[in-house]
């Protein structure tokens, strides 16, 4: 039980699925537990339009889905920061986290800090992201309304953000590097049928122009050919993959060599107390229902070694 302010029995970082999972399976063992997010509640799950493999919802907003996961942990008792964690160390035997806002205690740490946008890593990102260029389709697009938008990338990621994209904008041109698409073939099936999602493939984007400080086009290579081009566009999203927002957490448990906590199907990390779960851990299906299922395991895993740290 919370014993003080600052001290919690677990400390979760990240409001994703397995962050509310894990908090609301922890709230429910008894045990005071904290999330704590530095963005908005729900992570990839409250940018995402609609999910229609969520069990128990044919179609849900990602939105609505995220604030009942919020709403039922803090219902259970779990406390919900809106406070990035700035740093995470070890401090006699307790974790410690620390946010601008201050320093907390816990018996056992759950990191859930999930996955961020890999960027593009091209001359103009930068500069006019937030001007043109975007991360998240579904928080940016009506600001792009009767416009022509590209999207950059193959996977599932890139599809949705058309189809979405599709519905308010002029046009829409993906752009892709390769020429098959990773993406699932309904989706492809689906952006195929729309009359203004046009393709441009084997080609990747070498630069973005702007102009009275906004994206104005992209500078485009065909990959095959080498021959330049340039399309012209008010909005680039960018869904070029996922890395895991684990950079924090370096000196503190083993990363495999693309940045992901190494952690099994128990979750359990190189260091005994600290345990990862959702999209940030090794595994090899990243999806709501299986970070919630990272979270309950977690705050098993968790509660397990509370239990331990009882009984000495
Ligand atoms: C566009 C899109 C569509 C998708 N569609 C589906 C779908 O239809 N069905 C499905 O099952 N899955 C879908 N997914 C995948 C699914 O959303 C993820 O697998 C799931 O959200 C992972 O949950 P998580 O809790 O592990 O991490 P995340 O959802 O990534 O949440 C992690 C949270 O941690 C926070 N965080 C990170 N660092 C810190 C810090 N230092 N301090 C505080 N907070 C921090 C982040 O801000 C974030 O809110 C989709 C993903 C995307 C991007």
């Amino acid at each position: 039980m919370e014993q003080n302010k600052n001290i919690y029995d677990v400390a979760i970082i990240g409001a994703g699925p397995a962050g509310y999972t894990a908090a609301l399976y922890s709230a429910r063992a008894g045990r005071s537990a904290i999330v704590f997010e530095k963005a908005s509640p729900g992570g990839q799950m409250g940018i995402t339009s609609t999910i229609e493999n969520y069990p128990g919802f044919a179609s849900v907003e990602g939105f609505e889905l995220a604030m009942k996961m919020e709403s039922q942990a803090k219902g259970l008792g779990a406390a919900c920061k809106t406070e990035a964690v700035l740093a995470v160390s070890e401090e006699n035997g307790w974790e410690k986290v620390i946010t601008k806002k201050g320093e907390y205690l816990a018996r056992a740490l759950i990191i859930a800090t999930g996955a961020k946008p890999r960027l593009l890593d091209v001359p103009g990102e930068a500069l006019y992201t937030g001007r043109g260029v975007s991360y998240c389709a579904t928080c940016d697009g009506m600001f792009y309304r009767g416009r022509d938008v590209a999207v950059n990338g193959g996977g599932d990621t890139a599809f949705e953000d058309a189809l979405y994209l599709s519905n308010m904008c002029r046009s829409v041109t993906l752009i892709h590097r390769r020429y098959q698409f990773r993406a699932a073939a309904y989706l492809v099936k689906r952006a195929r049928e729309k009359d203004n999602i046009h393709f441009i493939l084997n080609t990747v984007i070498k630069e973005i122009k702007g102009q009275d400080s906004r994206l104005s086009g992209l500078i485009l290579s065909d990959k095959i050919s080498g021959k330049e081009s340039e399309l012209q566009c008010s909005g680039l999203f960018v869904a070029a993959g996922r890395v895991p927002e684990t950079e924090l957490f370096r000196d503190l448990v083993d990363l495999d060599q693309t940045g992901y906590v190494i952690a099994g199907e128990d979750t359990r990390t190189s260091r005994p107390g600290v345990f990862a779960a959702g999209d940030v851990r090794t595994k090899s299906l990243r999806q709501i229902v299986t970070a919630c299922s990272d979270g309950a395991v977690a705050s098993q895993a968790a509660e397990e070694w509370i239990e331990g740290m009882e009984e000495v």
